[in-house]
């Protein structure tokens, strides 16, 4: 069998060198080899949820692996057939569900039949995208090109007790519809925005949500509305505040911006957070935040085509690039237009 030789040391050096590898190795049929495995992080090697996706990778494409074991840092996978179907998937911790999503979605699209997947974890987590993200932004993204597939909310799971649930419906990629190709093609951002808010709280005193709430309207946005969404399903505390840009136009899905609260972080700083990230997109005038650009590429890769500006070029952008290049015959472009980024793909 071909195998794909990975440095995950290089560029970002994180999990997402791993997730996107193991993806392309399903969807390509060919092994990966796998070193240095997260070396840039603090606890390098495999922590619970990359082993989880290197799990779930194994179980849709009936594959085999060696070095599948906890803190290990070189990874053996040969991937089987993807086949569609039922899939449960357990991290066992606070360990991201959406980032397990991110590893077997792309395959699930070009199976031979629907799947119905479930994963048990965190589903608001710093650092990995909310669920809100999720259905929100990066789904109707990718339904531009086809990938089309529905999203539901179980259970929340807040880190660091986890114990939430998401379950994702995946329908087999449709490549063209009423005989036009279809294509991801967010080069322009949407002038009609309407700016909404959204704040989660868990097991927390009422306050907290009610100072967020007063710091969101002292901010120099244009706040519609605010949305207090008080979760009681789950296993631990948690909040996080959320800016959501919905546009006019179809194409767009709704931008959603997640800053989370923690124990001794003040709301101010939470609130800021947020509230920076929404404004300096705004400033930039680009087609997708630097969240969505990292996730699209690999869809862009699969049906060879795609367009997008975006306000920075992210080390996790950069990385996916060169990992999905050792994968397949694809040329992607980034060319520097006022103040923002356009990357396109072609084959090669
Ligand atoms: P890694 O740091 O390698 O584990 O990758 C993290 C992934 O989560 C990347 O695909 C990021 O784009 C994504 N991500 C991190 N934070 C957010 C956020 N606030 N909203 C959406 N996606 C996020």
């Amino acid at each position: 069998m071909e195998s794909v030789v990975i440095d995950g040391s290089k560029g970002e050096g994180g999990g997402q060198i791993l997730r996107t590898s193991l993806a392309l190795a399903c969807i390509t049929g060919k092994g990966l080899h796998i070193e240095n495995i997260r070396a840039s992080r603090r606890n390098p090697g495999l922590a619970k949820q990359h082993l989880a996706c290197v799990q779930a990778a194994r179980e849709i494409s009936d594959g085999r692996c060696h070095g599948a074991a906890l803190s290990s840092k070189v990874l053996d996978f040969e991937p089987g057939t993807v086949r569609g179907g039922n899939f449960h998937f357990d991290i066992g911790s606070a360990g991201s569900a959406s980032l397990v999503i991110q590893t077997v979605l792309p395959a699930l699209f070009l199976a031979d039949k629907p799947s119905r997947v479930t994963v048990t974890g965190g589903t608001h987590n710093p650092l990995a995208p909310p669920f809100d993200f999720l259905s929100e932004t990066f789904l109707p993204a990718i339904a531009n090109a086809g990938f089309e597939a529905n999203c539901k909310l179980l259970k929340h799971g807040f880190f660091p007790a986890g114990g939430g649930k998401i379950m994702f419906d995946i329908q087999p990629w449709q490549k063209s519809a009423c005989g036009g190709r279809r294509t991801i093609d967010l080069c322009e951002p949407d002038e009609q925005i309407q700016i909404h808010a959204r704040i989660y709280t868990a097991k927390l005193p009422a306050h907290i949500a009610q100072r967020q709430e007063k710091l969101l309207l002292q901010s120099k946005l244009n706040i519609q509305d605010i949305e207090h969404i008080e979760v009681t399903d789950s296993d631990g505390p948690g909040n996080c505040v959320m800016i959501r840009l919905s546009g006019s136009s179809p194409k767009v899905g709704t931008t959603v911006f997640t800053a989370f609260g923690m124990r001794g972080k003040p709301s101010h700083r939470v609130v800021g957070e947020v509230v920076s990230l929404a404004e300096d997109f705004f400033a930039r005038g680009a087609g997708v935040d630097r969240f969505l650009a990292d996730q699209l590429l690999v869809y862009m890769a699969i049906s060879k085509t795609g367009c997008y500006t975006t306000s920075e070029l992210s080390s996790h952008l950069l990385t996916n690039i060169e990992i999905i290049k050792q994968f397949l015959p694809i040329k992607f472009s980034a060319d520097e237009q006022k103040r923002q980024y356009k990357v396109c793909c072609e084959p090669m």
